[in-house]
């Protein structure tokens, strides 16, 4: 096991530089291509670094992520490599989220990570309370590597602001009302950064962000 990167300031493009020297491709970004990832994006493109980029197809994406995907590889000049369930649960959505993340986000994100040693994620402390608790580089219990969260300090604000002042385009629903882009049937429009997902549910997380093992 490699020693993690250093933690120093928690600076964004210190952390990602630093990911980049240590393991190389051997670290992994992954996303459904929100406004965190793009703002990944656009520091490793600033600083001149790369990461091979992941992107969780879950088979429930709206039809504007998927063709975003073109996008974003286009403005940044980066392969995204698709990530797909083993098998297809159907409407298991309605009756059994859980099992449902679990098999479309949850499994085949472990089985990519199998083969890297880190990878990156964009989540931010303010965004859940589970999520305030991690570190800007943490060991990850659940899939068995270290995760670097290099915007966890990071409010939306300046995340909105840094992808403006960049250019950067965003998920054309950002502008229809919604906050946070997840799968179709468990995403809703919201003024409330995480309410429009699995609204009305208890549930706030597919699992990927989960901080154990359980
Ligand atoms: S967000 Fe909804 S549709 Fe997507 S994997 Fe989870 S339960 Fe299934």
């Amino acid at each position: 096991m490699s020693a993690p990167v250093p933690l120093a300031t928690g600076d964004a493009r210190e952390l990602l530089r630093a990911t980049v020297a240590q393991f190389g491709s051997r670290a992994a970004l992954v996303s459904a291509l929100g406004p965190q990832t793009l703002c990944i994006l656009e520091l490793l493109r600033q600083e001149g670094l790369s990461l091979p980029t992941y992107f969780l197809d879950t088979g429930c994406h709206f039809a504007e992520t998927l063709a975003f995907r073109h996008e974003v590889e286009r403005h940044f000049g980066v392969e995204v490599q698709v990530v797909r369930p083993a098998i297809d649960p159907g409407t298991l959505h309605a009756t059994d989220p859980e099992r449902c993340c679990a098999i479309r986000k949850v499994q085949p994100l472990q089985q990519l990570l199998g083969g890297f040693e880190a990878w990156v994620s964009g989540i931010r402390a303010e965004q859940t309370a589970d999520r305030a608790e991690a570190a800007a580089v943490e060991w990850d219990l659940r899939f068995g590597l270290w995760k670097v969260n290099p915007l966890l300090g990071w409010s939306r604000a300046t995340v909105d602001e840094f992808l403006s002042r960049h250019g950067v385009p965003t998920n054309p629903l950002l502008a229809s009302g919604y906050r946070s882009i997840g799968c179709a049937p468990c995403t809703r429009p919201s003024t409330d950064e995480r309410g429009g997902r699995w609204a009305g549910l208890a549930k706030t997380e597919c699992g990927l962000h989960r901080r154990s093992s359980a």
